[in-house]
Order: C-alpha cells, then sequence, then structure tokens
C-alpha cells in the first residue's frame, strides 16, 4: 500500500498485524469474529458475534470501524486482479502507473472523477464504459480534447497473464493492452448493523460528527464506515480523534454519577475535556 507516511509499500497484512500487536501491548483483547447483533440492556451495550457464544460481550459505548465495500463494474474477469492490477483510488495507486497506459472501467461520476485524477498521472488513457458511460456531452467532449479515449462498446472480459493485468478484450475481438484499470466502483457498508440500531445512513456513510457521534446515544462511528473516502491516514485521524471523544463522553458519564460533585464542577470538567 502507498500514501501513509513512514509506511511506503508496506503490505497492507503486515500494517494490521502491527497494529492489532500495538493495540494488544494495551491491554486490547481482539475478538476475531464477525458482530451480528447489538442491544442495549441496563446502560450496557451487549454485543453477539457469529461465533455464537453464549455470552454476549458487554460495552460501555459502541464504535463501528467497519469501513465500506467497494462494488466492481461487472465484468468478467475484473474482480481477480482486484487489489493487484485493478484499483480504485488514483490517490493512493495512481504514482505507481505514472505514463502507463491505463483504463478506467465503469460509468459515471466516479469514472469521470478518476480520470481527471490519473490524467496528472498519464497521457496514455482510456475510458472503458461496457456501455453507455453516463457522462453529459460536455465531459465526454472534454475528454476527447484531453486526448482521452471513449470505449462504449460492450466488453466481454478482463484478460490476465500469469496474475498480472494484460488487457481489455471488447465483444467484438478488440484487444486493448493495459498496465492497470482503475474501477469506478460503488461503495456500500459492509454492514446492516447501524442502520439497524437506528444510525442514519447516507451516501455509503454512517452520518457522524468529526468526533465519530452518530444519532444514538452511546454508538459511534470512525474511519470510512462514517466518511468512506478517506485513505488509511484519514481513516486513524478520524479513529483517533473518535477515540478520545469517546474517552471523554466516558469520564463525563462517571463524573455525572459521582455524588460528591457539585453540577458546576461538573460542566468545568467537560469544558476542560474538549
Ligand atoms: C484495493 C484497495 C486498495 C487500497 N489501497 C490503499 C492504499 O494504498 N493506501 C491507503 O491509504 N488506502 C488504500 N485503500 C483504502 C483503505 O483500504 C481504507 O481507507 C481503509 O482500509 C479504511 O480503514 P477502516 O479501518 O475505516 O476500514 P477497513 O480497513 O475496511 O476495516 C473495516 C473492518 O471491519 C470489518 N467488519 C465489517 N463488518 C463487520 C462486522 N459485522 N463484524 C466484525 N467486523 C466487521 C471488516 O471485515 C474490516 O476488517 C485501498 C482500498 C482498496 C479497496
Amino acid at each position: 500500500m502507498h500514501n501513509l507516511a513512514g509506511h511506503e509499500g508496506i503490505d497492507p497484512h503486515e500494517l494490521l498485524g502491527r497494529a492489532r500487536s500495538d493495540a494488544r501491548g494495551y491491554g486490547a483483547e481482539i475478538v476475531t469474529a464477525s458482530v451480528t447483533a447489538a442491544h442495549r440492556a441496563d446502560g450496557r451495550w451487549l454485543v453477539r458475534t457469529e461465533t455464537g457464544t453464549a455470552d454476549p460481550l458487554r460495552a460501555r459505548a459502541l464504535v463501528f470501524a467497519t469501513g465500506v465495500v467497494e462494488e466492481l463494474p461487472e465484468v468478467p474477469g475484473l474482480a481477480d486482479l482486484w487489489g493487484g492490477d485493478v484499483v480504485s483510488c488514483p490517490y493512493c495507486h495512481g504514482w505507481e502507473v505514472r505514463d502507463q497506459p491505463v483504463a478506467v472501467v465503469g460509468s459515471g461520476p466516479r469514472a469521470w472523477q478518476q480520470l481527471l485524477l490519473l490524467r496528472r498521472f498519464t497521457e496514455d488513457l482510456a475510458l472503458v464504459g461496457n456501455g453507455p458511460t453516463g457522462l453529459e456531452r460536455g465531459q465526454l467532449d472534454h475528454l476527447r480534447r484531453t486526448g482521452v479515449a471513449v470505449h462504449e462498446e460492450p466488453v466481454d472480459r478482463v484478460v490476465s497473464k500469469g496474475g498480472r493485468l494484460y488487457g481489455i478484450a471488447f465483444a467484438n475481438g478488440a484487444v486493448l493492452q493495459r498496465a492497470a484499470v482503475f474501477a469506478a466502483t460503488t461503495r456500500r457498508q459492509a454492514t446492516e448493523l447501524p442502520a439497524t440500531l437506528g444510525c442514519e445512513v447516507s451516501s455509503a456513510a454512517i452520518v457522524a460528527d468529526d468526533e465519530g457521534r452518530t444519532g444514538v446515544s452511546g454508538v459511534w462511528a470512525a474511519g470510512s464506515c462514517a466518511r468512506p473516502s478517506l485513505t488509511v491516514a484519514g481513516s486513524v485521524g478520524h479513529a483517533t480523534t473518535t477515540a478520545i471523544a469517546v474517552n471523554n463522553a466516558l469520564i463525563m458519564e462517571e463524573l455525572e454519577l459521582a455524588p460528591e460533585l457539585e453540577p458546576q464542577s461538573q460542566s468545568q470538567s467537560q469544558s476542560q475535556l474538549r
């Protein structure tokens, strides 16, 4: 992966492994299981996982950090190369394909945005819509004027050789050789759980403020599930801010239960924490 200061080119699994090991060092327990249900009882969240153990996990706060799923355009062979020569983010992977033949596969506003970004890196750029591109006349004129080839003819499949991308084969038998494909993906939430709990979900994002607070008391959302276009660095930043806000909220909750404190000193603490 790219675009994370100090970790250029790191294998994403290694980064995840290091992050988990760091968390364990602070005493965190990591349960590797899908969360299937959560509900509130007696001021606590009870969280159930697919392991189906009798005892649910108990928590004072619930933080979704569940990310988003990127749906690929339906083109045979595209999914096989996803995360390798097929990617979606020009900010993360554009530099690596500079001056090489690149295609955007897909249609609509996301494809348009990717083309504008990729034009900074390569002059050999094509839009492959596998049908109508969904772009306006002015946008198509702009692409033609700036040398971007536009293909609306049906695609047969994405062709790979030895696990690497070779090109895009059209139904008419022509093959467009490419070094990389940027897929115009559609994002969606990875889990229905936030919506089930009453969180508003809009444009594939859990609606949450800059500190991760959702509209449901005690439920927070951090990283790309709340801000789907964030990269790893941005997700880590949002999660850090959310963690601080959650911790502050828990401290305030404890202070509200402290009988010896006057309401005035509680509100003073609140302003100092934020
Ligand atoms: C192909 C590809 C390449 C990318 N390359 C880069 C790159 O080079 N640099 C970069 O900065 N960004 C890159 N990104 C973007 C990057 O992956 C995201 O910005 C980042 O992963 C967001 O982190 P997150 O923690 O918010 O979500 P995620 O990393 O998506 O983590 C969410 C986790 O929650 C889990 N989850 C979901 N539902 C449940 C549930 N019900 N119970 C339990 N667990 C659940 C998921 O399985 C997942 O492990 C890339 C993305 C893709 C798809």
